[in-house]
């Protein structure tokens, strides 16, 4: 049995999978607060002592010589500043995913090989490379485009250049491999199961 426990923000917002430690050690240090199957929410001592009154717990207790504390599944944190915020770097990967691998200007969905990058304003004519200038196209809209705007090659952009919302961030910290735990799931943004239907 796993002991990630599954960390909200302040709006119970899935951001992160932590460590059972690092969960309680922010519980203890009252920064945030376990939530319990029902949304209740419990501060260190009041935890403690529904540990005490229990006899099992999914994730299993943790010990010391004088008390038991039952592993909590989910936190959330009191507030918002404590944990950084994780932006969405700007990869090739990161940017198909945005899109959900589809082409911004026919729409349709290509596996990874089959898409490319492609700057709205041609980088030879002063275009950016950011997020709002970069789309994904598939490899024969990219080739009628050339190095047109849209409008000159008779195009349209089916789908508007974007910056993934930080939220989505949720997704970037889940991504490596962990087993998404049933009283996670109410919590876990549907970005995280978007994004994992794509790899
Ligand atoms: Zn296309």
């Amino acid at each position: 049995m796993s002991a990630d426990v599954l960390l909200l923000n302040r709006n119970f917002y899935a951001i992160q999978v932590t460590s059972w430690q690092r969960a309680l050690s922010l519980v203890y240090l009252d920064r945030a607060l376990v939530v319990d199957e029902e949304y209740r929410t419990y501060d260190f001592e009041s935890w403690l002592e529904l540990s005490q009154a229990i006899a099992a717990s999914p994730s299993g207790f943790a010990h010391t010589p004088s008390w038991k504390i039952a592993i909590p599944e989910v936190v959330a944190l009191r507030m918002f500043e404590r944990v950084p915020r994780r932006e969405m770097t700007f990869t090739r990967r990161n940017i198909y995913r945005q899109y959900g691998y589809r082409c911004c200007y026919c729409g349709k969905r290509f596996p990874s090989s089959d898409l490319n990058l492609d700057h709205i304003l041609p980088r030879s004519r002063g275009g950016r490379t950011d997020w709002y200038n970069v789309v994904t196209s598939c490899i024969p809209c990219n080739l009628r485009k050339g190095s047109r705007l849209p409008h000159e090659a008779g195009m349209k952009l089916l789908l508007q250049p974007s910056r993934p919302r930080w939220q989505n961030s949720a997704a970037l910290s889940l991504k490596s491999p962990v087993a998404i735990k049933r009283s996670w799931q109410k919590f876990v943004d549907m970005a995280y199961w978007d994004s994992q239907l794509e790899d």
